[in-house]
């Protein structure tokens, strides 16, 4: 029978993980760390697993993210040299879409400018600008990123996107490598960033960046927290080379309630809810891939050890 261990710390995800696992594999069996059975696990599913527990796993072969980032496997530093994957979802895609299409509006339609003169009741009108004058880089062309630069593009956006390799998207000026980097980023007026958190991508979102931008730029931060250099962010926006910042991620989460962030000028934080895939589609993928591997077929979805993605 092939078991399967759920590994994360926060219990409520647990329970919603083993309910989904009951409603779309039944023929699995699915337990948690603390299981007698879990030593014969050859497939742990995790989200932050706790440290050292996969080392204490003999039976693994396969470790399984249950959402689209890999970066917290991290968390257990002991990780078997066994194959990683990751969860791709369309729902992923239409969720992230949806709020990146709500911050470009935000911005693009001066929707943060109103809002702050309503608390001071002044009443200012703003020059429209068409969306086709408006610059927005998407950076990460993979699954989710790619998706919003199609979006933006059918909404006649300015859209360019940057990738580690060269990509063709319809409408959108793709940029690749670090060569391309400082062309891609000339003179945006919003910068969404949508990249998996590596050691090459990791600070990324700093003052030489931000420097690059148009003045007054926005920012949106959908990748990870890490991506972005707080000090660098707070100066920008001090400065007014950025004029805000919509924030879902956070090096550490949940964010803390004395955390400056919450109150930095120009800066919208939401609690890491962009997008989530649905326990149902991580348990059908989950089984999917524990099937694969047991039949020696190749695995969905499958991470580049070499790359960190
Ligand atoms: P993918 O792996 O499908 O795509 C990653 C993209 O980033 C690829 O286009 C890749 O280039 C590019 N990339 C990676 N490294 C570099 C680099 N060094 N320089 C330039 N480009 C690079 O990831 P997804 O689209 O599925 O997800 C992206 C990230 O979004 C996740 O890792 C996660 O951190 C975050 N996320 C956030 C969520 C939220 O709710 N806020 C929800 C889900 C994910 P190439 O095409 O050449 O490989």
């Amino acid at each position: 029978m092939t078991t399967v261990v759920l590994l994360a710390a926060d219990t409520t995800l647990l329970a919603q993980l083993q309910a989904a696992f009951a409603r779309q594999a039944p023929e699995l069996r699915v337990v948690l760390a603390d299981d007698p059975a879990a030593l014969h696990a050859q497939v742990a599913a995790c989200w932050h697993p706790p440290a050292h527990s996969l080392e204490r796993l003999p039976a693994l072969q396969l470790v399984h993210s249950v959402a689209a980032g890999v970066d917290h496997l991290h968390s257990d530093s002991s990780r078997p040299d066994v194959p990683v994957c990751r969860v791709v979802d369309p729902d992923h895609r239409r969720g992230m879409t949806e709020y990146v299409r709500w911050a470009v509006l935000h911005f693009h339609r001066d929707f943060d400018r109103v809002t702050a003169q309503q608390r001071e009741n002044r009443w200012q009108r703003h020059p429209q600008r068409p969306a086709g004058q408006f610059k927005v880089g998407v950076m990460g062309l993979g699954s989710l990123g790619a998706a919003i630069a199609d979006d933006l593009a059918n909404a006649s956006y300015a859209v360019r996107g940057w990738a580690r390799s060269a990509r063709q998207l319809p409408g959108v000026g793709c940029h690749h490598g670090d060569d391309q980097f400082d062309g891609f980023l000339d003179g945006l007026d919003m910068l969404i960033n949508l990249l998996p958190l590596t050691d090459a991508t990791r600070g990324i979102l700093c003052s030489r960046t931000f420097a690059a931008l148009a003045p007054g730029a926005a920012i949106v931060n959908g990748g990870r927290g890490q991506h972005l250099r707080i000090d660098d962010l707070e100066q920008a926006l001090v400065s007014g080379q950025l004029r805000g910042a919509v924030l879902d991620v956070f090096e550490h989460e949940p964010l803390s309630a004395d955390d400056r962030l919450w109150q930095m000028p120009g800066v919208i934080v939401t609690p890491h809810m962009a997008s989530a895939a649905s326990h149902d589609c991580i348990a059908r993928q989950v089984a999917e891939n524990a099937r694969r591997l047991l039949s020696g077929e190749p695995l969905n979805n499958l991470v580049d050890p070499t790359l960190g993605y």
